[in-house]
């Protein structure tokens, strides 16, 4: 249902109710609440808080839900990696399309408009997942952009996978990206991701170094590479716990380099702290946030996994990814809580590329509305959402709000 109005809306940029007049897919106007208006469909908010739709950076349908099929898991990540792998194959396509399209519903509901998808490319699947993950995205596309990665969850050194990667790629998936640590050569794996990504003209999304002893941190050897292939600014890495575990001198120049680097972090709490962190000693295992934008790096949290081995916990919901991040990373000041509230909204809509979006005059109305009246409230609470906007579409509603016709 389009929505030509949203009225009595509480915005972070005023004090006062406010009225979005919503026009082709746009905000097209910010007025005060209570003043004439054209006939229309109002979403009449309450007072509600009015707020950017989430973006999630880093999310994977294609092993949603599979908790109870992988049956009992140890929480490391070698031992994730192989519950779901031996499940290829076995679980019908049925299965993984109902999963995926439930995860999908999830994102929505919890205020998401767009996701950055890793799609599992390896020998066994070939390029199926990908092929059923296309399909979701364009039966999804009026609810939520899921934008696809080439994702080599096994490596790129088994036989034939190099050719599987270029085959997706040409198949029009815009971003290349890498697992290097499952390959017995990362530089090499490394070497292969970056060739691929200036052949295809993509950018690149790794998983990097997910350990927690600092010598395996992988952040150099990337950093390298992106200046070798000057491509600042197109890079983006997901866990690197191997920050968390650094002493704090190497952490600042680690986190130095990724910002000369322009290289992008996604902090992923519901995995990094599951499944990592376990050593001895015991860290918090999870990238700094604040550090790391107090650093110039910029940040954005996602949900990584659905209720799986590698996130039991993984919920789709980017506010509670927040506030956990928030409570890990001791991150309450005015300040920091701003870093997390746009850790979920403008920052990863920067990393996938997108236009600006939000509750602001000539923005894409891509827009969520919380049980909370101010912004830092989402990430200081996980509220409940109570719509979702995209291209000012209501594309989810609780009970409330209400849709008048005026
Ligand atoms: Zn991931």
């Amino acid at each position: 249902m389009l929505i030509d109005r949203v009225t009595d809306a509480r915005l972070a940029a005023s004090p006062e109710r406010s009225t979005l007049d919503l026009r082709d897919g746009r905000v097209a106007r910010v007025g005060v609440f209570g003043e004439p208006t054209a006939p229309g469909t109002e979403l009449a908010l309450g007072g509600k808080l009015l707020a950017p739709a989430l973006v999630d950076a880093h999310v994977h349908l294609d092993k949603a839900f599979l908790l109870d099929a992988a049956g009992p898991c140890a929480p490391t990540l070698p031992a994730a990696i192989a519950s779901v792998a031996a499940l290829r194959g076995r679980l019908p396509a049925s299965v993984l399309r109902a999963n995926a399209e439930q995860a999908i519903d999830r994102l929505v509901k919890n205020g998401v408009t767009a996701a950055r998808v890793q799609v599992e490319i390896e020998p066994a699947v070939g390029l199926d997942l990908l092929h059923l993950q296309q399909e979701l995205a364009h039966t999804a596309r009026d609810r939520i952009e899921l934008q696809l990665v080439a994702f080599p969850q096994l490596g790129l050194e088994a036989p034939g996978m190099l050719g599987l990667m270029s085959a997706a790629l040409s198949e029009g998936v815009p971003v290349v990206g890498g697992c290097p640590y499952v390959d017995s050569d990362p530089a090499w794996h490394l070497d292969r991701v970056f060739e691929l990504a200036e052949r295809f003209a993509r950018p690149i999304d790794l998983h990097l170094d997910f350990s927690d002893e600092p010598r395996r941190s992988l952040l150099s050897l990337v950093a390298e590479r992106v200046r070798a292939h000057g491509v600042q600014g197109q890079v983006t890495i997901g866990h690197a716990t191997t920050l968390a575990a650094m002493p704090i001198d190497a952490q600042a120049a680690a986190l130095d380099l990724l910002a000369k680097s322009g290289i992008a972090l996604v902090l992923l709490p519901a995995t990094d702290l599951y499944l990592a962190g376990v050593g001895e000693p015991g860290t918090r295992s999870l990238a700094p946030l604040a550090r790391a934008r107090a650093a110039g790096v910029r940040v954005a949290i996602a949900n990584n996994n659905l209720q799986n081995p590698f996130a039991p916990f993984g919920n789709a919901n980017l506010a509670q990814a927040a506030w956990l991040a928030g409570v890990i990373g001791r991150a309450a000041e005015p300040t920091t809580r701003r870093w997390l509230f746009e850790a979920i909204t403008s920052a990863p809509a920067s990393l996938l590329g997108l236009p600006a979006h939000g509750p602001v005059t000539g923005a894409w109305a891509h827009l969520a509305v919380f049980d909370a009246a101010r912004e830092e409230d989402v990430v200081l609470t996980a509220p409940a959402v109570l719509a979702t906007l995209r291209a000012g579409r209501l594309v989810y509603r609780a009970s409330s709000p209400e849709v008048r016709s005026a």
